[in-house]
């Protein structure tokens, strides 16, 4: 079995930035593990993914309980590769988990209660084989249990040393003040919010932005190329087998339309003409963005993340380009 050992200059070429009003700095681009390190289709393409990204100056690591298929495999997965790889590493990893969706059969398995964000907290722990997450999220708001219930079980995670920074995820504007309001009041201050960013859904401009800005918490987006859809994959207008949209459950191949083809290739157009590509432009177009903390990429190869990680290089977006980019993102879809 080779032993890893990782890259002496991975800090080289990261940037990192501050996650909102707080001590914790994260990778501007931070990877994610809901496709492609479950247990369908780990293994050995995952290990390598998940060591170049770290051998780049990704230190941060995105999993959530029901993360697979089946769930909990991609936290087992990382399990398996902290003990093969990354124990030594583990002062310079941030590890986030969540809980918020179904998980397990009953009444204590989804949602918000104290019972279920503790007990599936210490079932992370265990497949992830770590004593401590860095950041626990609570995956999605619950209309039915108190907010103080489910903020209070985050406080206590905090405080029990089982996770180091609190975090939620998918909520509202108006949720998320009262959450970080309470979080704030127990002293345990709301690190982050993950929330869906992309140049094809933009719903956190309506109010969910200015609240972190004011709360001074970080943002961290998911789904950034929408899925894979700002990238090559789909130029042509078919679905490459093999692609997310191939499965057709999380991305469905009905998003495709005419006009969402013309839409991504005017905007390849656009990444082609400054020697970039359509996902590297997708990436950089959100890092323009002052609220932004870090971009949390999927991939399920690594010449993916590499090209990714090209969004890092070159110029910024300059004012003039971003009109032309806010023209193309008005066309129909
Ligand atoms: P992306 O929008 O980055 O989509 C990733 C997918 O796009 C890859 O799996 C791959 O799909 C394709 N892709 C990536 N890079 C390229 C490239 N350079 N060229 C062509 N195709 C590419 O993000 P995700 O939707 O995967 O979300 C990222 C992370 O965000 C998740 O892993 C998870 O950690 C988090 N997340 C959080 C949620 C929440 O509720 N808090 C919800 C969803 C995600 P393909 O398989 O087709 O190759």
């Amino acid at each position: 079995m080779d032993v890893y050992a990782a890259d002496s200059r991975r800090y080289d070429s990261m940037r990192y930035r501050r996650s909102g009003k707080s001590g914790l700095k994260l990778p501007e681009i931070s990877l994610g593990l809901w496709h492609n390190f479950g247990g369908f289709d780990a293994a050995e393409n995952g290990r390598e993914i998940l060591l170049r990204a770290f051998d780049r100056g990704i230190t941060h690591f995105d999993l959530a309980n029901n993360y697979g298929p089946p769930p909990g495999s991609a936290e087992s997965f990382f399990g398996s590769m902290m003990e093969r790889d990354l124990r030594p590493y583990r002062d310079e990893l941030v590890v986030s988990t969540k809980a918020g969706y179904g998980m397990w059969a009953g009444p204590y398995g989804d949602w918000g209660s104290r019972k279920y964000l503790v007990s599936s907290c210490e079932q992370s722990l265990r497949r992830m084989k770590l004593e401590y997450v860095d950041v626990f999220y609570h995956h999605r708001p619950d209309p039915e249990t108190p907010l103080e219930e489910t903020m209070g079980a985050l406080d206590y995670l905090v405080r029990s040393g089982k996770a180091l920074y609190a975090g939620i995820s998918n909520y509202g504007p108006e949720d998320t003040k009262r959450a970080a309001r309470i979080l704030r009041e127990m002293g345990t201050p709301c690190l982050i919010h993950q929330a869906r960013y992309s140049m094809l859904d933009r719903r956190v401009e309506s109010g969910l932005l200015s609240a972190l800005a004011e709360e001074g918490i970080g943002g961290i987006w998911f789904s950034p190329l929408a899925q894979g859809l700002l990238s090559d994959r789909y130029l042509s207008g078919s679905v490459p087998p093999g692609s997310r949209a191939s499965k057709a459950v999380f991305l469905k191949p009905e998003r495709l339309t005419p006009a969402m083809v013309k839409k991504l290739n005017a905007l390849n157009d656009f990444a082609r003409d400054r020697g970039e590509s359509l996902a590297g432009l997708a990436i950089k177009w959100l890092l323009g963005k002052p609220e932004t903390t870090s971009v949390l990429v999927g991939a399920s190869s690594v010449a993916q993340l590499d090209e990714n990680l090209r969004a890092l290089e070159g110029a910024p977006l300059a004012e003039g380009e971003l009109s032309v980019i806010e023209k193309m993102l008005g066309l129909p879809e």
